[in-house]
């Protein structure tokens, strides 16, 4: 069995995830989409709201898994039974920085092998961290979430994030 995981702070998941999720799911057997529990960066969602969200996002994807994790993504690659690692690459934001992750994941787990989905043209300018700062300015993001999310995101903003 093919188990693919797909890492990442998902603070809060976007379209541009989910984008990313569905289509990987496509090529494996199953795939977990792994919740960093302690992002290197502010969070807005705490890690069970998180989780939350994005198993409401995913309901109808039946080979999709969702589970927080903490420490190196690798040891929870391999914990899982993981052979691969998913991550979504937009044109400018991403590519060096997951070029130096790819770098050091191979040097701590050499048998987890990376697959990079390439982000769908709607979706190369959107990221979670814009997508806040728009919400909390009161611009329209609910095209850019899935539902669960523009719901949460603006029980966040009435309560002033
Ligand atoms: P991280 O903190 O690991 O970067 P993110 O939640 O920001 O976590 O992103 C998780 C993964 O999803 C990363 O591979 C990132 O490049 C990718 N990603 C983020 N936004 C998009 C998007 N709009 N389209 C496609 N992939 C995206």
């Amino acid at each position: 069995m093919t188990v693919a995981i797909y890492p990442g702070s998902f603070d809060p998941i976007t379209n541009g995830h989910l984008d990313i999720a569905t289509r990987a799911a496509k090529l494996f057997d199953k795939l977990v989409i792994g919740i960093y529990d302690t992002p290197n960066k502010p969070i807005l969602f705490n890690t069970e709201e998180r989780v939350e969200l994005v198993k409401k996002s995913v309901i109808n994807l039946p080979n999709i898994e969702v589970e927080a994790f903490s420490g190196l993504v690798v040891d929870f690659a391999r914990k899982i039974g993981a052979q691969t690692m998913v991550r979504g690459l937009r044109m400018s934001a991403d590519f060096d920085r997951e070029f130096d992750m790819a770098m050091m994941n191979k040097k701590l787990n050499p048998d987890l092998e990376l697959v990079c989905l390439m982000a769908n043209l709607q979706y190369q300018f959107l990221s979670s961290s814009l997508l806040k700062e728009a919400a909390s300015l009161g611009g329209n993001i609910n095209n850019l979430v899935p539902e669960p999310v523009a719901i949460a995101l603006s029980k966040k903003v009435q309560n002033k994030m």
